[in-house]
């Protein structure tokens, strides 16, 4: 009868005696020692974290920055749409009423009096940048720092929000 198989990788292993040179284990070790030998002098892939420098993909999402607009005010009207859309409920909100004299801080009449994420709960997904209607909240290129204390992966406003010296372009991940 006919032997069907789906790989047609199926190896028939041998109970055969070793020869008196594979008894010796000598060849083999020298051949494994060759492989280690080759693989020595050959340029190395691996990069040694925190002194090499990997660029990164333009759209790599990393940590998230809350962007302000030309006129430097915060976009972020605390919609909540970004905390809902998030599969890891690692957004948390506090929404807050804008008061006369704070125009030139928050462009829209409520703001995020606080915004937090939770970098050990977030899985990096962009689906928070998606659900934004606003163009405020995006993932950058940049790396969330390791921490000893598990309260210092909670980056609040003061971390996310980008500086007016130091604004972070996202036009490479502007969709909308
Ligand atoms: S990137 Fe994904 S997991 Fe992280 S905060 Fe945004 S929606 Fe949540
Ligand atoms: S970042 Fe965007 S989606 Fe999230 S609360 Fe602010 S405006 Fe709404």
């Amino acid at each position: 009868m006919a032997e069907y198989s789906l790989s047609n990788r199926k190896v028939v292993v041998s109970n055969k005696e070793m020869t008196f040179t594979e008894k010796l284990y000598l060849p083999a070790i020298l051949k494994g020692m060759g492989v280690t030998l080759n693989h020595f002098f050959k340029k190395k892939v691996t990069l040694i974290h925190g002194e090499d420098l990997k660029t990164f993909a333009p759209t790599y999402r990393g940590l998230h920055v809350l962007k302000r607009d030309a006129e430097g005010r915060e976009n972020c009207t605390a919609c909540g749409l970004c905390a809902v859309a998030c599969p890891a409920e690692a957004i948390t909100i506090v929404a807050a009423e804008r008061q006369p004299g704070e125009e030139h801080l928050y462009r829209e009449e409520k703001y995020a009096s606080s915004y937090e994420i939770n970098m050990l709960r977030c899985i990096f997904c962009g689906l928070c940048e998606h659900a934004c209607p606003k163009q405020a909240v995006y993932l950058t290129d940049r790396l969330v720092d390791a921490e000893y204390k598990r309260k210092d992966f909670i980056y609040t406003k003061e971390d996310l929000v980008e500086k007016m010296d130091d604004r972070i372009d996202v036009s490479n991940r502007q969709h909308n």
